[in-house]
Order: structure tokens, then C-alpha cells, then sequence
């Protein structure tokens, strides 16, 4: 399908309209930010990986009863996707304290969860993505409260579905970053599952394989990138 004019350009992809006026191409950039911008940076091959990765996911979870607003792979950096409404908010799964739950909570790194967390925060920028919850949405109408039970239930259900997916792979789920969209008036997964919206350890040396190499400077950054698309296919 021929791309058209761009739409949006976030920070590491680019959203394309195309003849149909309910299908978009999502480009994935090699382009790498941390800390809401402030450290910037590019990961050789990061987004043929993050669209592979993303794609390998999406078709899996729709399998398993997930709607997605993938439709297929298209090139090494392309995807077709349903056109969505994104809900201005970023759900976070978590079973391992690690980034800022570990701060918030002074848990050591590494700390199992009793009980997977879900976290929602507000999608915006400006305001550096703070944390909310259920009040909140409904108090500013974020999310209907229809919407809301939806997404936390695909959210606890995908959990269950990567945390053994990857375990099968030897690769421990931390946590990790939904969003979903509005496709037809339904709560559909969007945006993208990969080592930039995961947190991935080893699961026999605990190495991070994910965006925290970037963020903290670790080294290795492509080379884990890699490694986790490796283990997938
Ligand atoms: N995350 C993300 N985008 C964001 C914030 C977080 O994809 O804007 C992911 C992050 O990769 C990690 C999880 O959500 O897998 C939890 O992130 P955390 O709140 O610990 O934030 P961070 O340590 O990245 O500030």
C-alpha cells in the first residue's frame, strides 16, 4: 500500500496515511531518546528490530484473543496498522522492581512483585508522562470507564501471555509500556512492544537486554537489541 502524507513523527517512528483511509504505515527510526528527550542517541538497526519484534508480538497476541491494530509487515522498518485513536495513556506492567517503581517504592532492582502491577500515566510530553490513576481518567475524561476495564484486562491477560513467551526464550519479562487506541469505537493494542517499551533480562545471568544499555550507558546496546530478536525467531 502507497504511503501518503506523514501524519505524525514521534520520537522513534514516523505514522504515514495511506489510499485507505482506515490503514496507516508505521515507520520504525533508528532514533533513540531517554529520559522525555534529554539524552538522545541512535541504535544502529534498532528499527528494523523494533518493527520485526513488534510484528512477531502483535501477530501472536492476536492469536491468543488480543485485538491489535496490526495488519502486516510490509518492509524491514514498515508495518501496516489499522488506523487508531490512541487513548492519551501509557499502561505499565510490572513483575520486577526495576526504574522508577524501584525509586518510588526503595525496592533493590530485581525485587519480584508478590503480584503483577499496573500502572496507568498521562501521555503528555510536556508534562513528562506523570503517573494518574482510574480517578483521574474518569475526572478529566481520559478514558470511559468501559474503556478503562478493557484495557486493564488485555493489559493482565498480554502479561500472562510475554511472561511465558519470553520464558520459553530464557529471557525474564520486568516490566513494560501499552498503549492502546480506539479502532471503530473498539480498544485495540497499538504503538509497538519491543526492547524500547520493555525492560528484558537474561534469564540465567540477569543482563539487560533492552533500552536500559542506552539509557545507562551500559554498552552492548545493538548486540542486545539483537540477541532478544535472535531468541524470538
Ligand atoms: N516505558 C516506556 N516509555 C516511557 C516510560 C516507560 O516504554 O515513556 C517503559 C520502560 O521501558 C519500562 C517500563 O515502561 O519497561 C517502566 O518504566 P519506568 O517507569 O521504570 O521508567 P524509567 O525507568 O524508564 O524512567
Amino acid at each position: 500500500m502507497k504511503k501518503l502524507e506523514m501524519l505524525y513523527e514521534g520520537k522513534a517512528k514516523k505514522v504515514f496515511k495511506t489510499e485507505d483511509e482506515k490503514r496507516y504505515v508505521i515507520e520504525y527510526k533508528d532514533d533513540a531518546t531517554a529520559f522525555n528527550g534529554v539524552k538522545k542517541g541512535t541504535i544502529v538497526g534498532k528499527g528494523v528490530i523494533n518493527n520485526k519484534m513488534s510484528a512477531l508480538l502483535f501477530k501472536m497476541l492476536e492469536e491468543k484473543g488480543i485485538p491489535t491494530h496490526f495488519v502486516e509487515l510490509l518492509s524491514n522498518r514498515e508495518m501496516l496498522v489499522k488506523d487508531v485513536q490512541i487513548l492519551p495513556l501509557e499502561v505499565i506492567m510490572r513483575n520486577v522492581a526495576a526504574g522508577s517503581l524501584a525509586k518510588r517504592l526503595g525496592l533493590e532492582e530485581g525485587v519480584v512483585m508478590k503480584t503483577p502491577v499496573l500502572e496507568f500515566c498521562y501521555k503528555n510530553d510536556d508534562l513528562g508522562d506523570p503517573m494518574i490513576n482510574e480517578y483521574h481518567i474518569r475526572a478529566v475524561e481520559l478514558a470511559t470507564d468501559d474503556q478503562v476495564e478493557k484495557v486493564k484486562e488485555y493489559a493482565f491477560k498480554i502479561n500472562e501471555i510475554l511472561i511465558d513467551f519470553f520464558k520459553e526464550r530464557d529471557i525474564k519479562l520486568i516490566d513494560f509500556k501499552l498503549e492502546f487506541g480506539l479502532h471503530d469505537g473498539e480498544v485495540v493494542l497499538a504503538d509497538e512492544i519491543s526492547p524500547d517499551t520493555c525492560r528484558f533480562w537474561d534469564a540465567n545471568t540477569n543482563k539487560k537486554l533492552d533500552k536500559d544499555r542506552f539509557r545507562r550507558d551500559l554498552g552492548d546496546v545493538e548486540e542486545a537489541y539483537n540477541e532478544i530478536l535472535g531468541r524470538l525467531q
